[in-house]
């Protein structure tokens, strides 16, 4: 799809379209009526993938991702709150990280980064700890692209009359959230992930009474979602200089993403990508770290070949050399690496990855291109 310049195989910033990248050679005033119409164009569509309308406000946030995901915590859990953080993997621990350090109380719920969260594990845990006011869930976490039950611990959450904020980012707009079934505060995502649009602004689906009853939670003046919202919704304009070139990105990606047939074709084409990854690495030996079941379309994460010569430094500069950007693992048990499945590109540059991975595999390790185990 873009020959010129690498392919970004990773989880944001990914490769966006030369039509996303052209909205940006434009300048636009942040006083300027056609600007605030992109962004409240912007707003309205980001609703409308998950059917929020009615029920939730759109925020949208100067920064990446994690700053959304800050001003959410800060903003809607009160200070006197306390987060049940469901963890695993290096995202989830962020969240916990974001708790600790906004002095919000919080407890954590790990377990293996290969494992899910179930509903019933926040059931248990919500019947024993009465304190808890809020849950914070990562969708699909992309340190592995384990996908995490969103649904059925929404409910659970509801049952017990709690708060869940999810961190959506990697997930949004590629993988259904229906907000008139799965109940949330906060739905947390940003531009530069599954919409394609580049980096540089989050936003936050907030659920308009808890946002309306956020008044004077936050720790910090720039990242008050309520004050946010409602100087926006007072002047039709951002709070403080608004990232202008990625809010004109952001529109125009979300033009090809109607365009392209909404959230099911976005769906599609990653569900295709990933599969014609997962195909194609199987036939080079490389094994994925997640089973299918719990493997969301996003990112897969793959076992380091064992083979002594392979460094992924080296490995990694050299798929770059034939034009794919890869990923480094995150995991601290176990050596991996990742590709991501998302961004402007189809599964006939999947396949071109993989083939690019298993030319620099028998480059380094001077290995036959059959089936064999690493
Ligand atoms: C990308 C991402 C974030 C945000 O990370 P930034 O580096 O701040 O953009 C948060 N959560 C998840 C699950 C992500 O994939």
């Amino acid at each position: 799809m873009n020959t010129a310049a690498p392919i970004l195989l990773t989880p944001g910033p990914l490769t966006t379209s030369a039509r996303t990248r052209q909205a940006m050679l434009e300048d636009w005033g942040s006083w300027d009526d056609r600007f605030n119409a992109l962004t409240a164009s912007v707003c309205a569509q980001l609703l409308a993938i998950v059917q929020g309308e009615g029920s939730h406000h759109c925020v949208p946030l100067q920064g990446s991702g994690t700053f959304a995901v800050e001003a959410a915590v800060g903003t809607l859990v009160p200070r006197a709150g306390k987060v049940l953080v469901l963890i695993n993997g290096a995202y989830g621990k962020r969240l916990a990280k974001i708790c600790e350090v906004l002095g919000r109380d919080f407890s954590t719920f790990e377990t293996a980064e290969d494992e899910p969260t179930t509903a019933a594990d926040v059931d248990r845990l919500l019947h024993a700890d009465k304190a808890i006011t809020h849950v914070g869930l990562i969708h699909c976490e992309t340190s592995t692209g384990i996908l995490n039950p969103l649904a059925d611990i929404a409910q659970v959450v509801k049952q017990h009359g709690k708060r869940l904020i999810v961190d959506a980012m990697s997930s949004f707009g590629a993988l259904p959230i229906d907000a008139r079934a799965v109940p949330f505060d906060a739905l947390i995502a940003a531009s530069g992930k599954c919409l394609e649009g580049v980096p540089g602004m989050g936003f936050v689906l907030a659920n308009k009474q808890a946002l309306a009853a956020a008044q004077g939670n936050c720790h910090s003046l720039a990242l008050d979602l309520f004050d946010q919202h409602s100087y926006m919704a007072r002047t039709g304009q951002w709070r403080f200089t608004p990232p202008t070139h990625v809010v004109a990105a952001l529109h125009e990606a979300l033009l090809q993403y109607q365009e392209e047939g909404g959230l099911p074709a976005r769906h599609k084409r990653y569900a295709d990508n990933c599969q014609a990854l997962l195909e194609g690495m199987a036939d080079l030996g490389l094994r994925s770290f997640l089973s299918a079941v719990i493997q969301a379309p996003i990112i897969v994460t793959f076992h380091a070949p064992t083979d002594p010569r392979y460094q992924f430094k080296d490995f990694y500069e050299r798929v770059k050399a034939k034009g794919f950007i890869l990923y480094p693992g995150k995991l601290t048990q176990v050596d991996t690496f990742r590709v991501g499945c998302i961004g402007h590109v189809d599964a006939a540059g999947m396949h071109a990855a993989v083939k690019a991975i298993g030319q620099v595999l028998q480059e380094m390790c001077r290995r036959e291109l059959a089936r064999e185990s690493l």
